[in-house]
């Protein structure tokens, strides 16, 4: 069922689109039958699951943090995680910096552009980014690459909100990018965006990396 549904989305996605399986919840077994299948980009929201999976897990998994994180759990996945797309403050910058540092390894981030109207969603705005970018501090960093921009949608039927969304952020990675030439550590390579209700949309609109769990491994059960 897994393997099926997973062939069927990715069948669907244009070459230039990544697809992260997003395992959140789910069992060892479920991320093994993707696997099996080929796949080897899986997204996890929380540190201390993706940790735990990635210890019993085959090491050829590419492991993509997509929730929203604690700087003081940074330092447990520095050392395998493949890319961390909730990137939202300078401060979290700052200690994936350090953490990479320890590991001796560059750690592949996403900055979280909030773009949805829900107040609740994370994510910097134009300005936190422009501020973020231009910091000393970020300029001095040597261990993480900025590899392009996140987002989420605001969680609605009404396909004109979404799709403005989706292309705001689109018109912010392509402004981003042709400037990216003045910052060694930046390139805008990624843009993450798309879940299991929107990714056909955020696709139209530019997506490189879409984020989809329900649609291949079924509904979440959160007891
Ligand atoms: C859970 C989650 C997804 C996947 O959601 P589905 O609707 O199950 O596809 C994508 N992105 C983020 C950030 C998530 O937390």
């Amino acid at each position: 069922m897994i393997a099926e549904k997973l062939n069927t989305i990715k069948s669907n996605l244009p070459q230039n689109v990544t697809l992260i399986a997003v395992s959140k919840t789910k069992p060892e077994e479920d991320i093994m039958e993707a696997y099996r299948a080929g796949h080897r980009d899986f997204g996890e929201n929380k540190v201390q699951e993706m940790t735990a999976k990635y210890e019993n897990l085959p090491k050829d998994i590419r492991w993509h943090m997509i929730g929203h994180v604690q700087r003081n759990k940074v330092k447990y996945m520095a050392p395998f995680v493949h890319m961390i797309h909730g990137v939202d403050s300078l401060k979290l910058l700052k200690e994936i910096e350090k953490q990479a540092k320890k590991q001796d390894r560059v750690i592949n981030c996403l900055l979280q552009i909030h773009i949805a109207r829900e107040e609740s969603k994370f994510g910097l705005d134009e300005e936190e980014l422009k501020e973020l970018l231009a910091s000393e501090a970020f300029s001095q960093m040597k261990y993480v690459h900025i590899k392009g921009l996140m987002g989420m949608a605001t969680f609605t039927d009404k396909q004109e909100v979404v799709q403005s969304e989706f292309s705001y952020l689109k018109q912010l990675f392509e402004s981003l990018k042709k400037d990216q030439e003045s910052w060694p550590h930046l390139s805008m390579e990624v843009l993450s965006m798309g879940m299991s209700g929107d990714y056909e949309l955020a696709v139209e609109c530019g997506s490189t990396m879409v984020r989809i769990g329900s649609s291949i491994f079924g509904e979440r059960n959160y007891q």
